[in-house]
């Protein structure tokens, strides 16, 4: 494995190697007095994670907090075998999330809905969280990691109903997890994460709104790296979540057939930028397929909102 890198003062990126595929999913270790770590990668990635927070010098058991932006598999799927070797922290996680980490019979039952039994696979079986270990968190809560460091929990919905950021003040930067979108740093290329069954456009274009109020110098990206380019991937992200919706919306009026099957040629034409890089390529066009996918099911929830693009593209 490559070993984690200084991305911020104090603040490592731990490659989860998710499916030993490197680059795809990170997680952060905030090295502080006490010691933070942001996203717990999926199942398989457990012990990826843990030699990581080994090779920076620390004792798992020196973890004060696994803090997870969302209990989406590749993200939360990692805390319960991690928490065995990290006994003394607590999993802070969003009130609707907690029940799911203690018991994610309906986490993995509604990932199988809509992941591949490839990246079922890929992401491995989740371990429950002991419940005494896990403390909720929300909107503006704020966790102190040393005289210098404080963690401030942004509640930020749109991929999930459930999903936090963390603004950390040190570097001035934002923990996004999917809030934002994916971000490929090498391409300097923003993606759209718009995963059913639970995105919500309008509340991820809040989110981001939300996103750009902090006085922020960095972003941190659950998949993948970082980026000081802070008030243009917002831009961009915001564009990219209306220009999706337009086009997903037009095909669903537009044709009698599968939206996700007819909006293929346009999938691929925004992963262009990353073609050259077969096995990330592969796996950033079946998580761009799925964005498609939560995108019809976000319309077909809100058959209101089907007309809303196009009301915010005349603005
Ligand atoms: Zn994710």
């Amino acid at each position: 494995m490559s070993g984690p890198c200084e991305v911020a003062e104090n603040i490592y990126l731990i490659d989860t190697e998710e499916g030993f595929i490197p680059r795809l999913t990170a997680a952060y270790l905030v090295n502080e007095g006490r010691k933070a770590l942001i996203d717990a990668g999926c199942p398989n990635s457990a012990s990826t994670i843990l030699k990581g927070i080994q090779r920076l010098g620390v004792d798992p058991k020196e973890v004060s907090y696994i803090i997870i932006t969302h209990i989406h598999l590749d993200h939360a799927g990692g805390a319960g075998t991690l928490v065995k070797e990290m006994p003394y922290a607590k999993v802070l996680v969003h009130p609707r999330g907690a029940k799911h980490l203690t018991d994610p019979t309906k986490l993995i039952s509604s990932a199988m809905q809509v992941l591949s039994p490839e990246e079922m696979e890929r992401y491995g079986l989740m371990n429950p969280v002991n419940p005494e270990n896990v403390e909720v968190v929300d909107d503006n809560a704020v966790i102190e990691l040393s005289s210098q460091q404080r963690l401030k929990v942004v509640y930020t919905p749109g991929h999930a109903h459930h999903h936090l950021s963390l603004y950390e003040e040190r570097n001035k930067g934002l923990f996004a997890g999917d809030a934002i979108g994916e971000y490929v740093a090498e391409a300097q290329f923003l993606f759209v994460d718009t995963p059913a069954p639970s995105f919500d456009l309008t509340l991820a274009l809040e989110s981001i709104e939300k996103v750009k109020q902090l006085p922020l110098e960095i972003l941190y990206f659950g998949h993948f790296g970082v980026s000081r380019k802070v008030e243009e991937i917002l831009r961009v992200a915001q564009d990219k979540l209306k220009t999706w919706g337009e086009v997903i919306r037009q095909a669903m009026k537009n044709s009698a057939g599968d939206p996700v099957e007819t909006l293929k040629e346009f999938v691929y034409a925004e992963l262009e930028p990353i073609r050259g890089d077969v096995a990330r390529h592969n796996i950033w066009a079946a998580w761009a397929t799925e964005s498609v996918a939560g995108y019809v099911d976000y319309f077909k929830r809100t058959q209101g909102n089907l007309f809303w693009a196009r009301k915010q593209g005349e603005k």
